[in-house]
Formats: structure tokens, C-alpha cells, sequence
């Protein structure tokens, strides 16, 4: 395949055409198939904006009918029947049901929008601007939402100093012996800590980026009550874990918290469309009429394919109980696989259909076993701050057989790779196992 124009156009700035250097043309599924006809199983997810599959058919359906009947596609944030249906589903579906008080503030369409309007706000109403992030956390590259990412590389890329954000250790970030949150509330109670009070703390229930590192049910219950102590708001980004990926709706009903702030996107409008959107407790809605814009507030398409998601995968517990089913099947496989190579140092982490294959710091092999998983057809990606974690991130509606095939791809992969390398490997071949 001919990518030279990518190579010459293309800023050097682009990222996964160089992960996965072949020109797609055609996704239906969890199946992406490239101008030569080959087909991959997805297990990247557009990074978890594709939760439904790619094309979903009765998502699609919606948007062409909308389509067709001269819907409204562009609006800014005028009142449109899309948006109107999508605010009475979301009300009806999800929100009712869990009964949360939310107002929604439509943002421009990328994560990072949605971030920056949620920091800002909180900063307003706190008339604070300090803003509590973790380590490995990430949460955008536009300025705001950059302070509070962690990454080297993306900060590094700011050109300017990122300030008004404190980094906390993140649960576990030590090893499992030492309680970050001691720490944190040590930091907080003490007013000779040099931590200025903060307005707020953005966290990720997994960290989806920094590598699959999974906050317990606990740490996010005591991070609730630290801030409810504190004053503080609770902002969680459920950009990439929400929408289902952990089982429920949202990545902390499990842990029973009720954040005061939730930012929602990637998978949100269930078709890989453009939406962002930023849940507020009621009162904290101190926004002066059109003080936060943009052009782009009101992607209709991406309400209307938004609607029919949860009007279709929502209305009852079927998804979520196979999000679960699938999890203790990808989780078996891979526990089995870390086991039957020892020697290779490898351990699995995750929680729901996201789930991580830890290989030792420092030695590039995640991003090898990714390479190979490629070459065979699966489209893998790594994540962490050395990509030392493979991430397994399918669609969560992909049929079992297809999640079994690329398994074992990647299982392939990975005996592959250490075989290449002469580490010792167990056979490979009881691994996983047909569940
Ligand atoms: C992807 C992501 C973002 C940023 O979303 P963009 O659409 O890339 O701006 C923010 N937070 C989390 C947790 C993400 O995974």
C-alpha cells in the first residue's frame, strides 16, 4: 500500500498511521478491512470511541433516515428536535434511573473541550485555581486539560509553563503497599503541606492512557469523602471508561460515588462522532449565558446516533452483564497467557473490556507484541508511561468468536516475540481455553 502521501503531507505530528501503516477503507463491526481487502480485528476501538462497533447498523439506520428527511446538522447551540430527543433520552434512560440531578453542558465536540469547561467551572465556583490531577492521568492537550495530564512527551509539546495543578500519587502508583490516599489527605490536612487548597480533583476511574491503572472501589470512595472534607469538587473523566466499557453506564456507580462533575465523550455518540458533554450538579451551574462557546455545541448527527445507542443498548442490564461476561473471559485468557510465560515477567490489569497486558518497564516488548499482533491482523495498541501495557480494547458488543480469534493473535503475538527473543515460554497452547 502507498502511503508515500501521507508521508509528504502529513505533518510529522500524526501518531497511529505509524502504528498501523496500512490505508483502511472499509470497518463494519470489530472488523477493519484495508485497500487490499485484509481484514483486522479491532481491539483499539478508535482508543473507546466504539464501544457499538464501527457502522453499527441500527445506529446508522437513524442517521440516514435523519439524513434524508433534511434533519439539522449544524446548529452552534440553537434548540434542534436531535438535540431536544437526545436530552429526553439521556433523562430518561440514564439519568432518572440513577437518580442524578445533572444539568448538561454541551461543549465543542472533543474530550478536550469538555475538560476544559469542566476545570473551568469548577475554578469559578471554588474561586480556587489550584486543581488536585494524578500521576499517569490524561485528560486532553489543549492547555487546561494539558496542565492536568501527566505525559512528558504531551506536556513537553506546550511551549509554555502549565501550572494551576498539583499531581497526586494515584492508587497503587507505589506498589500495593502504600495507601495514596493517606498521602493525599496527609497533604490536604496539613496547612504547611505548600499545597495550595485546590478547587477540585479530576481523576479517571482507570487510566485508560497511562496504563491501565485501576483506582479501587475503596480509594474512590475515600477520594469522595477528602473532598466532601476539603471542600472540594469531584470531577471524573469518563471519557474513555464510561459509556459502558466497565459494565455500567458509568465507571463509579460500582464504587457508589456521586461526582459533583463528569465529562463524557469518545463513545458517547456511539458512532465515532464528534460529542462532548459535561455533566453539573444543578447549583454548580454558575455559567454567564454563552461565557463558554464554540462553533461546534451541536453536532445533530452525533444526537441522533447518541439517542438510538442508549435507546438500543440501554433500556435494560443485557449489555452491561455481557460487558461482564466477556471481561472474566479476557481476563482468564490473559492471566493464563501471563502464567504460561513466567520467565517474561508479564501481569494483566483492567477492569470491564479494558484490560491491560503489563510487561516489564523499559524494554519496548508491548510495542513489539502490538507490531506482530498487527502483522496477523489484529489492531492493538500500547499504552503507560513507557507503552509497556498492551491494551485489549474491543467493542463490547464484538461476537465471542471474533474476541476469541484475536486472542489468540495476540497470544500468537506474544510467543512469538519472546520465542524471537529466546526468552523462555511455557507452550502456549493451553492458554485461554474455550470458555
Ligand atoms: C481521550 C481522552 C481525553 C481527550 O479527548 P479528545 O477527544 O482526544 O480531546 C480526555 N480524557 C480522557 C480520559 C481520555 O481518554
Amino acid at each position: 500500500m502507498d502511503l508515500k502521501i501521507f508521508d509528504r503531507m502529513e505533518s510529522e505530528v500524526r501518531g497511529y498511521v505509524r502504528s498501523f501503516p496500512v490505508i483502511f477503507n472499509k470497518a463494519r463491526g470489530s472488523e477493519l478491512y484495508d485497500e487490499d481487502g485484509r481484514c483486522y480485528i479491532d481491539f483499539f476501538s478508535g482508543a473507546g470511541t466504539l464501544n457499538y462497533g464501527h457502522n453499527n447498523p441500527v445506529l446508522r439506520e437513524r442517521m440516514m433516515a435523519y439524513l434524508e428527511s433534511d434533519g439539522v446538522t449544524h446548529a452552534l447551540d440553537m434548540a434542534t428536535s436531535a438535540k431536544k430527543y437526545f436530552m429526553q433520552t439521556l433523562g430518561r434512560l440514564v439519568l432518572e434511573p440513577r437518580g442524578m440531578d445533572y444539568v448538561l453542558q454541551f461543549t465543542g465536540p472533543t474530550g478536550t473541550n469538555a475538560v476544559e469547561a469542566a476545570l473551568k467551572i469548577a475554578r469559578q465556583v471554588k474561586g480556587r485555581q489550584n486543581v488536585i490531577s494524578f500521576t499517569h492521568g490524561f485528560h486532553g492537550v489543549s492547555g487546561g486539560s494539558l496542565a492536568a495530564t501527566a505525559n512528558r512527551k504531551f506536556r513537553k509539546a506546550a511551549g509554555v509553563a502549565l501550572g494551576n495543578i498539583s499531581f497526586m500519587p494515584y492508587d497503587g502508583y507505589f506498589g500495593p503497599d502504600v495507601n495514596t490516599m493517606a498521602y493525599l489527605e496527609r497533604m490536604l490536612d496539613d496547612p504547611s503541606s505548600g499545597l495550595d487548597q485546590p478547587a477540585a480533583v479530576i481523576v479517571e476511574t482507570v487510566q485508560g492512557e497511562g496504563g491501565v491503572n485501576v483506582a479501587s472501589q475503596r480509594w474512590l470512595r475515600e477520594l469522595e469523602r477528602l473532598c466532601r472534607r476539603h471542600d472540594m469538587l469531584l470531577i471524573v473523566d469518563d471519557i474513555q471508561v464510561g459509556c459502558g466499557r466497565t459494565g455500567g453506564f458509568f465507571s463509579f456507580e460500582a464504587a457508589g460515588i456521586s461526582p459533583d462533575i463528569v465529562t463524557l465523550s469518545k463513545s458517547l455518540s456511539g458512532f465515532g462522532l464528534p460529542m462532548s458533554l459535561v455533566l453539573l450538579r444543578r447549583e454548580l451551574d454558575v455559567w454567564e449565558p454563552g461565557a463558554h462557546s464554540g462553533t461546534f455545541r451541536g453536532n445533530n448527527l452525533a444526537f441522533v446516533t447518541a439517542a438510538q445507542a442508549l435507546e438500543t443498548y440501554w433500556t435494560d442490564a443485557a449489555l452491561s452483564e455481557e460487558v461482564e461476561a466477556k471481561e472474566r473471559l479476557v481476563r482468564d485468557w490473559l492471566e493464563n497467557l501471563a502464567h504460561s510465560c513466567r520467565d517474561a515477567g508479564l501481569g494483566v490489569r483492567g477492569r470491564g473490556l479494558i484490560q491491560g497486558l503489563v510487561t516489564p518497564v523499559g524494554d519496548g516488548l508491548a510495542g513489539r507484541i502490538a507490531r506482530r499482533a498487527f502483522e496477523l491482523g489484529v489492531v492493538i495498541e500500547t499504552s503507560g508511561a513507557q507503552d509497556e501495557v498492551l491494551k485489549v480494547l474491543p467493542a463490547l458488543t464484538i461476537p465471542r468468536e471474533q474476541l476469541q480469534q484475536g486472542l489468540e493473535i495476540v497470544e500468537r503475538s506474544v510467543g512469538e516475540v519472546l520465542a524471537g527473543e529466546g526468552r523462555r515460554s511455557r507452550p502456549l497452547k493451553v492458554a485461554g481455553g474455550g470458555r
